[in-house]
């Protein structure tokens, strides 16, 4: 007997983002001690006050279903937050409070999007995208940036995309898996061009908070006409260390907070009750744990980027934000490596986890060829143990 699966389903490749830390979880249970440097996690726990906020909703029996799109309280914490950040205004009739960021974007192509419209889509880009689009019914045009270009593209590359289909432009900034930043400038460009033709920008800024140098801007501060075009896609899980929770969030004109927040009522109604009650207490209480990670953040990066440029056969630049170093191999590629041929970055990461056991991510899900993704957001322990082992493994000796 054959199952049938959709064409749809069938199309959806699983997430290698977590089949590669679900992976590196496996063997660490199994007692192999490699080093992780997969999914964007941090390695923080959630804030005491946060937990707290997630304990008293239990205990005060806030375990039944809230609205669809989200409580009035987060929404309130979530205008109250972009305000304080950004000075825009947002009503709760902007807001929809999502079971995470993930949920947001995918919420929001399947609302923008007719069968076979286009969304632009830079490259490198974060895995899910394309998946997410595609789930919408929508085609995915890809930019391509390079490593020269500080891996963003430029006003000229945008216009070329553009088609009379083109419906959205991805932004995600800081970027993953490159930690490149769009400056003030670049920004005021791109909005120029997405207003002259009419089209989104889905802003994912969920590493905003993680910025090393240079200064996050919102592209809906640049203007009423880009605010209208803009729907803003955050979460908790970076900047607060919920991943596990599920909480993100959008913020857009409310035809399309309204029609997400149909969708939502009849795929999965309300994000978990506690987990929002815990967002509340993270966007408005004490701040100051963000600043502690950063500066953790910092000294890793630093003490990364110095060690990665030390070693031969890989190099990268200096990420200004996120938690990601996205390292060229492409001199270590084409080689034998231990009488074996490695022509690809997947090739080579799974020939380090075999070889040197550090778990990496290839840069084929991101849209581009020759570079590996490392993830910070792991123990300078980690990091040092992670990096011997590389080198050593670069250097023939494993
Ligand atoms: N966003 C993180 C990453 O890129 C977590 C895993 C995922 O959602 O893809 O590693």
């Amino acid at each position: 007997m054959s199952l049938f699966i959709s064409e749809k389903a069938k199309s959806i490749s699983p997430s290698p983002t977590l089949a590669i830390d679900a992976r590196y979880k496996e063997m660490i249970k199994e007692g192999i001690p490699v080093v992780g440097f997969g999914a964007g996690e941090p390695d923080f726990n959630t804030p005491e006050n946060v937990k707290r906020a997630g304990i008293s909703a239990i205990n005060a029996n806030f375990t039944r279903y809230t609205p669809a799109s989200g409580t009035l309280d987060l929404k309130h914490a979530v205008c109250r937050k972009i305000k304080r950040d950004t000075g825009l205004e947002y009503g709760v009739e902007n807001i929809v409070i999502s079971n995470g960021g993930k949920h947001s974007l995918s919420n929001v192509f399947i609302c923008i999007c007719n069968p076979g419209d286009e969304v632009i889509l830079p490259a490198p880009y974060w895995v899910s995208y394309p998946e997410m689009i595609k789930i919408a019914d929508a085609t995915t045009v890809v930019i391509n940036t390079t490593e020269e270009n500080d891996f963003k593209f430029t006003p000229d590359q945008l216009r070329a995309a553009i088609t009379p289909r083109t419906r959205a432009l991805v932004l995600n900034t800081p970027s993953n898996p490159t930690g490149m930043i769009y400056t003030k400038a670049e920004l005021e460009e791109i909005a120029k061009i997405c207003v002259e033709n009419n089209i989104y920008v889905v802003f994912d800024e969920i590493y905003e908070k993680l910025i090393y140098e240079g200064k996050h801007v919102n592209i809906a501060t640049l203007g009423e006409d880009i605010k209208k075009l803009t729907i803003i896609v955050n979460g908790m899980a970076k900047a607060y260390c919920m991943t596990g929770w599920r909480i993100g969030y959008m913020a857009a004109e409310p035809e399309i907070a309204k029609a997400v927040s149909n969708i939502q009522s009849h795929m999965t109604s309300n994000p978990c009750s506690i987990a929002q009650a815990a967002s509340v207490e993270a966007l408005d209480g004490d701040q100051s744990v963000i600043d502690d990670m950063k500066h953790e953040y910092i000294t890793r990066r630093d003490y990364m980027v110095k060690r990665i440029k030390s070693i031969d056969g890989v190099s990268c630049l200096n990420p200004h934000g996120a938690f990601y170093i996205f390292m060229n191999v492409r001199e270590s590629l084409g080689k034998e490596h231990y009488g074996k041929m490695i022509n690809t970055a997947n090739e080579f990461c799974a020939d380090v986890l075999d070889k040197a056991l550090v778990a990496m991510v290839p840069s084929e899900g991101f849209g581009i060829d020759g570079y590996v993704r490392l993830s910070y957001a792991t123990s300078m322990e980690n990091i040092k143990t992670g990096l011997d082992r590389l080198e050593k493994y670069l250097m023939g000796e494993c």
